[in-house]
């Protein structure tokens, strides 16, 4: 077997290997696109193509791909192969420099939210040349944008890549300011721990809520959940931790820093953390990661359950997206420091998250919201729909004392000055210890713990560099007219402290009475998607994305209606999976057990019997099965009439009000049903089934 070290990256076109075969002028050339993002020259273009193309034959592959991230969430990939007739009737492998920087997929089906249609039908690739390009199953995937030919952004990864570039530009004047000549450029970083369920094959197959939507529609509680915690960190079953080891084979031949797994709360649930990296490679390597997690899922005869909420009752999966901002000489911005300097350009950056979390608290919401992490957020093992920050006791208290002009702690005698004094070192650890705040700081980073598991990382990162873009860009634009920096700077982080410390919260998410101390201090508390959509296209927010280029106000319009059709579609096609299976499977079966129990009651009576449990258990299924039925129609008239609204905001709120409780209503009735079925009747496999089924 190879060495890991060996292994790692081998199907990655890194900078080794360009380095290797690459001339060094052309290498040269695409590091400085690299650092630079600007486009490659098609000479260049060329000579990098060849390259790539041999490596990648040399590696087994026959085709290429643009490898994208449309709206629909997951990647998309049109394979081309590598053969070019020849005048002798032969083929040769041909990759030019035009396949690689730029590609036509035909994209009409991807949903623009209307962009299209206005100017062209097709959309194009674009080459994004500091994502590397890889071999995934024989195919060398090149990592690329998507918009349209007016320009627009149809996928996830271009407003990533613009917002990188807005807190680029706004940071490096910060730096500028405090002197800081060395560094050239500054990028966000991201290490997003990913969530997921593992669960027999064959019992996935057995379930069509599971096939079509990725979560039980159906499902009473199993006698044994998550009550003992038995299955966070424990051992790691043998099936579970082959897979796991071949997992990281997968991701470490493609170049993903895949560090820490183990299991986590519920039974069956696992989670994978990698080494973060910088944000666009970060949201790259997640959504292979995901893919990655479902295919060697399958090669061990188990699913990787990837929905948000896979189990009523059990903890849902998530995504924590560690985040922070780094220089490219490599120093965390996030980091506190140790001299007064370093803690005066520390608390700037902080006071620019702190500020931006709470001007922007339906921005860093409407990130998180999907119809799958409705049923997450807010349900005791989430953090709730309501944003907040938790900082830990020791730096509030700081920040406390920067803003009342007070001494800190009993040994400082003089008043706190931000570039005089040295803050007093915080514990790191102690900052980690509140699990319940969705946007919490942990001593170097911030954690924003809202994400569901199936997220793409692109678009709270878009929201979260944006926000922090704008707040840099406001302090930027004060310090540099500053006649005195030292005290501009200490009235900055005192203002700012004083007028957005309501964000600032260090108890517990989960307590009931958070929510009511949440309203008292104005905070939003959007506990649905469309709740929260309509704030994307607000005022205030599309004039932040305007300034910093990072949506056009029709692309946020564009982005507004596929998001909230989206989450009217997937309640539909969930409706409609409740209806087919009540319909075909649990209506019938129910009927067959009532005809047994008719059937028992009949031969006993004639025994002379007694006939209480026949008759009893008859009734109550028979009063279940008139509701349920009822119920079915119900549904199926919500769905009729979702269609009929003409308008994806009214849908979606249809959808949420009227469809949504009547779904919980129907499946609170089956789930009833199926406590009182045997399970040789009951035609599905139970909870306990499913999350016990790998041993
Ligand atoms: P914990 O396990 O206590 O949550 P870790 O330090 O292991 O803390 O971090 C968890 C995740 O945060 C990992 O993916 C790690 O790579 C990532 N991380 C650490 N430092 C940074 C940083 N500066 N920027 C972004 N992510 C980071
Ligand atoms: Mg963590």
């Amino acid at each position: 077997m190879k060495k890991v070290t060996e292994e790692f990256g081998s199907m990655v076109f890194d900078e080794r290997t360009m380095k290797e075969r690459l001339p060094k002028e052309t290498f040269k050339r695409l590091e400085k696109t690299m650092k630079s993002g600007k486009s490659l020259d098609v000479n260049a273009a060329t000579i990098v193509a060849n390259a790539m193309k041999d490596w990648a034959i040399e590696k087994g592959a026959t085709h290429y791909t643009h490898w994208f991230q449309p709206m629909t969430g997951i990647t998309a990939e049109k394979h081309d192969s590598f053969i070019a007739p020849t005048a002798d009737g032969k083929v040769i492998m041909e990759f030019s420099g035009k396949e690689l920087v730029r590609g036509e997929p035909d994209a009409s089906s991807f949903p623009s939210g209307g962009l299209r249609a206005t100017f062209e039908a097709r959309g194009y690739t674009a080459w994004d040349p500091t994502s590397f390009a890889f071999i995934k199953d024989g195919v060398l995937c090149i990592p690329t944008a998507f918009c349209s030919y007016g320009g627009q952004a149809l996928d996830k990864k271009t407003p990533l890549l613009r917002s990188m570039e807005a807190i680029n530009r706004q940071a490096m004047r910060i730096l500028r300011l405090f002197g800081n000549t060395d560094a050239t450029c500054v990028k966000t970083t991201v290490g997003p721990e990913q969530e997921y369920f593992l669960i027999d094959e064959k019992m996935y197959e057995k379930r069509r809520d599971l096939i079509y939507t990725g979560r039980t529609l159906f499902g009473s509680k199993a006698p044994k959940g998550q009550e003992l915690d038995d299955h966070y960190f424990g051992s790691i079953k043998t099936r579970v931790q082959e897979f796991m080891k071949d997992l990281n084979d997968e991701l470490w031949q493609l170049g993903i820093l895949a560090k820490t797994e183990h299991n986590e709360v519920a039974p069956a649930q696992h989670e994978l953390a990698p080494i973060f990296t910088t944000t666009n490679i970060a949201a790259d390597h997640n959504q292979l990661t995901m893919e990655m997690m479902q295919k060697v899922a399958k090669r061990h005869g188990m699913v990787c359950l990837l929905s948000e909420k896979p189990f009523a009752g059990v903890n849902g999966s998530g995504k924590h997206n560690n985040w922070s901002i780094s220089t490219d000489t490599g120093v965390n911005l996030l980091e506190p420091g140790d001299t007064p300097f370093e803690n005066a350009q520390f608390l700037l950056f902080l006071c620019s998250v702190i500020k931006a979390v709470d001007e922007y608290q339906d921005l860093i919401r409407i990130s998180a919201a999907s119809a799958g992490n409705d049923h997450r957020l807010g349900a005791a093992e989430a953090p709730p729909a309501v944003v907040s920050m938790f900082l830990g006791d020791e730096l509030t208290e700081i920040l406390e004392a920067i803003e009342k002009e007070e001494a800190y702690g009993a040994r400082e005698k003089e008043l706190l000055r931000v570039g005089v004094h040295v803050l007093p070192k915080f514990p790191k650890d102690a900052t980690d210890r509140n699990r319940t705040s969705p946007f919490a700081f942990t001593g170097n980073k911030f954690e924003f713990r809202m994400l569901g598991s199936s997220a793409s990382v692109s678009g709270p990162n878009t929201m979260l560099n944006t926000a922090v873009a704008e707040e840099l860009r406001l302090f930027a634009d004060e310090l540099e007219v500053a006649e005195d920096f030292e005290k501009t700077l200490h009235d900055i982080i005192r203002k700012t402290i004083k007028e957005h410390k309501r964000i600032i919260f260090n108890g517990n998410g989960y307590d009931e009475s958070w929510l009511k101390e949440a309203k008292k201090r104005g905070l939003l508390n959007l506990k649905t998607t469309p709740d929260a959509l309509p704030y994307l296209i607000s005022k205030k927010n599309i004039e932040l994305f305007k300034t910093h280029k990072v949506f056009t106000e029709e692309e946020l319009y564009s982005r507004y209606e596929i998001l909230m059709e989206n989450y009217s579609k997937v309640l539909g096609i969930e409706a409609l999976t409740m209806v087919d299976m009540t319909r075909k499977d649990i209506l019938p079966s129910a009927m067959r057990y009532g005809r047994e129990l008719c059937d028992a009651a009949a031969a006993k009576k004639s025994l002379g019997a007694d006939t209480t449990y026949e008759s009893e258990t008859l009734k109550t299924v028979s009063s279940l099965t008139t509701g349920i039925f009822s119920m079915v129609g119900q549904l199926e008239r919500d769905i009729e009439e979702a269609k009929t609204m003409g308008d994806v905001t009214k849908e979606a709120n249809f959808c949420k009000d009227t469809l949504f409780s009547h779904m919980a209503c129907l499946r609170a009735s089956v789930d009833e049903l199926e406590e009182c079925m045997p399970s040789d009747t009951w035609p599905y496999p139970s909870y306990g089934d499913i999350l016990f089924s790998v041993k």
